[in-house]
C-alpha cells in the first residue's frame, strides 16, 4: 500500500468519526510525506493542527494505521507550510526521525521571589556597544560605590533596547557579592498596585517601612507613575529616606525625567539630581554582537551571514531582534535540522510580515478557546470550571504581551474582573512559560493562531 492509500484510508475513516466543520479544520492538507517500516511522518499545514494531531488524535490515527501496517511504532507530525520539511533529504530522515530533546524537561525558575532579580539578566550576558556605553559605565560604577557613586542612576530609552537588563543586572551583581544585601527590582506598575492595596488594607505604613530598611531599590519604567498621586506621594517620602542613608537607587523610563507628564515637580528634581544615561538603538556591528552572544547561550550553531542578514533587517528593537532569532531557533528545534541561509531569509520574512502590534483583544480570545476547546463565553464568564481557569489566565498573559492594555484594561475586557486578579494570572503564566517546555510551545502555537486570525 502506498503511502497516499494509507493516508486516504485514515482520512475516511476519521471523517465518519468527526464533525463536518472539525474533519476540514484538522486534516485539510495534510498526507504522509514519508515512512519507513516503523515510523511514518505526516506533515500538517500549521503548528496548529501539528498539536491538535498530536494530543487529540494521535490515537485513532495511530489504531487506523496499524489495522493496514500492524509494524508501525509512532506517528511523527512535521509542518509542511513552510515546505521545509520536504527538503529535507531521505538520508537527514533517520536523523530527523531521532527523539527530539525531551518537551517537558523542567529548568530552574530563575526569578528570586524575594528581590525579583531575574539571574539571566547579567553584565556577561549584556553586550556593550555605542548606544549603551555610558548607561553601562555609569552601573559599573554604581556596583562598586553602592549609593555613593551616582545616586539616583536615572537610565532611559525606547522599547527593548535593554534598560530592564541593564537594571537587573546591577541588582544581580550587588547580590552575587553580597546575599545579604537587601535588594528590591520592581516595575513601576506593580508597585502602582501594591500602593493601591496597601492603602486599601490600611498595611501602607508597612510597606513604607519595608522600602526603608533596603540597601538599593530599582524602580523600573518609572514613567508608570504619571498621574498617580498616591504612588507619587509613597516614592517621594521613600526616595527621601533612602537617599538620605545614602542607600542606592535607581530608576529606567522611556523618556528623560523633563519628558514624564503629570509628574510632581519635587520628584522630577530627585530624578534629575544623580546620574541621567540613555540607551539608544545599537548599531550593526552590536546587534550582531547581540545575536552572536544569544545564538551561543542557545548553543545554536547558526552560521554568520545569516546573522547578519537578521541583524541587517531588524534594527530598532533588541527584544524583536531575540525574537526573530528565537522563532528560528524554534523551527531549527521543530525540524531537528539548522536553517541554511537561504532558510533563514525564508523564516525571516515569515517573522517579519507577522502584523505583531496590530492583533486585537477579540483575535486573542478566539485564539486561546479554540486552542483549549472552551467557549470566549466561559472564559469572560465567573466561571470556576477547572477547564477554563488556565486558559483565562493565558488570555490575561496574552493580552498583556501581545497588546498595550493596561491590567485594568484586560481586567474590563475579561468581565470586569479586579486588576489583581489579572496581574496574579499573568505572572503565574509568565512563570510557566520561563520554567516550563510545554507552556512556552503552547504559547507559540497560540500565538501563531493570533496573527493567522488577525490576516484572514
Ligand atoms: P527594555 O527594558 O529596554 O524594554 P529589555 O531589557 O527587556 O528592554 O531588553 C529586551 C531584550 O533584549 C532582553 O531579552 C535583553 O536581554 C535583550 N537585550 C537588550 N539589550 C541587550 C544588550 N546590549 N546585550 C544583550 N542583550 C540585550
Ligand atoms: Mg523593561
Amino acid at each position: 500500500m502506498t503511502n497516499e492509500e494509507l493516508w486516504k484510508n485514515v482520512l475516511n475513516e476519521m471523517e465518519l468519526s468527526l464533525s463536518r466543520a472539525n474533519f476540514t479544520t484538522w486534516f485539510k492538507n495534510t498526507s504522509i510525506i514519508s515512512s519507513n517500516d516503523t515510523t511514518i511522518l505526516v506533515s500538517v499545514p500549521n503548528g496548529f493542527a501539528k498539536e491538535w494531531l498530536e494530543n487529540k488524535f494521535n490515537k485513532p490515527i495511530f489504531q487506523i494505521i496499524r489495522n493496514f501496517s500492524p509494524n508501525v511504532r509512532e506517528i511523527k507530525y512535521t509542518i509542511g507550510g513552510l515546505n521545509l520539511a520536504e527538503k529535507i533529504q531521505s538520508s537527514d530522515f533517520a536523523q530527523f526521525m531521532a527523539e527530539r530533546p525531551s518537551q517537558d524537561e523542567q529548568v530552574d525558575v530563575e526569578v528570586n521571589k524575594l528581590n525579583n532579580l531575574n539571574k539571566k539578566y547579567t553584565f556577561d550576558s549584556f553586550v556593550i556597544g555605542s548606544n549603551n556605553e555610558l548607561a553601562y559605565a555609569a552601573s559599573i560604577a554604581i556596583t562598586k560605590n553602592l549609593g555613593k557613586a551616582y545616586n539616583p542612576l536615572f537610565v532611559y530609552g525606547g522599547v527593548g533596547l535593554g534598560k530592564t537588563h541593564l537594571l537587573q543586572s546591577v541588582g544581580n551583581k550587588i547580590f552575587s557579592d553580597n546575599k545579604d544585601a537587601k535588594i528590591l527590582y520592581i516595575p513601576a506598575e506593580k508597585l502602582t498596585v501594591d500602593i493601591v492595596e496597601s492603602l486599601k488594607n490600611r498595611t501602607i505604613e508597612e510597606l513604607k517601612q519595608r522600602y526603608a530598611k533596603l540597601d538599593m531599590l530599582i524602580i523600573d519604567d518609572i514613567q508608570f507613575i504619571s498621574g498617580k498621586e498616591k504612588t507619587q506621594d509613597i516614592v517621594f517620602s521613600t526616595f527621601n529616606e533612602l537617599y538620605s542613608q545614602n542607600k542606592q537607587i535607581i530608576l529606567s523610563s522611556d523618556r528623560p525625567p523633563s519628558a514624564i507628564p503629570a509628574l510632581e515637580e519635587r520628584l522630577r528634581s530627585r530624578f534629575e539630581g544623580g546620574m541621567i544615561a540613555d540607551i539608544g538603538i545599537p548599531d550593526f556591528e552590536t546587534r550582531l554582537a547581540i545575536l552572536k552572544l544569544k545564538s551561543k547561550q542557545k548553543e545554536f550553531d547558526i552560521d554568520d551571514q545569516s546573522l547578519s542578514y537578521i541583524a541587517t533587517n531588524i534594527q530598532r528593537n533588541v527584544r524583536e531582534l531575540e525574537g526573530a532569532l528565537n522563532r528560528i531557533f524554534a523551527f531549527s528545534q521543530i525540524y531537528n535540522k539548522i536553517p541554511d541561509f537561504k532558510e533563514v531569509k525564508k523564516l525571516l520574512s515569515a517573522y517579519l510580515s507577522t502584523p505583531f502590534k496590530k492583533t486585537t483583544h477579540q483575535a486573542i480570545l478566539k485564539s486561546v478557546a479554540d486552542f483549549y476547546n472552551v467557549s470566549i463565553n466561559d472564559i469572560i464568564k465567573r466561571s470556576r470550571k477547572k477547564e477554563v481557569v488556565r486558559p483565562r489566565q493565558v488570555c490575561m498573559f496574552l493580552l498583556r504581551e501581545e497588546t498595550k492594555y493596561s491590567f485594568p484594561e484586560i481586567g474590563a475586557k475579561l468581565g470586569n474582573r479586579d486588576h489583581s486578579t489579572i496581574i496574579h494570572g499573568y505572572e503565574k503564566i509568565k512563570l510557566e512559560e520561563d520554567a516550563d517546555q510545554r507552556t512556552k510551545q503552547e504559547l507559540t502555537l497560540i500565538k501563531e493562531r493570533i496573527y493567522q486570525t488577525f490576516d484572514s
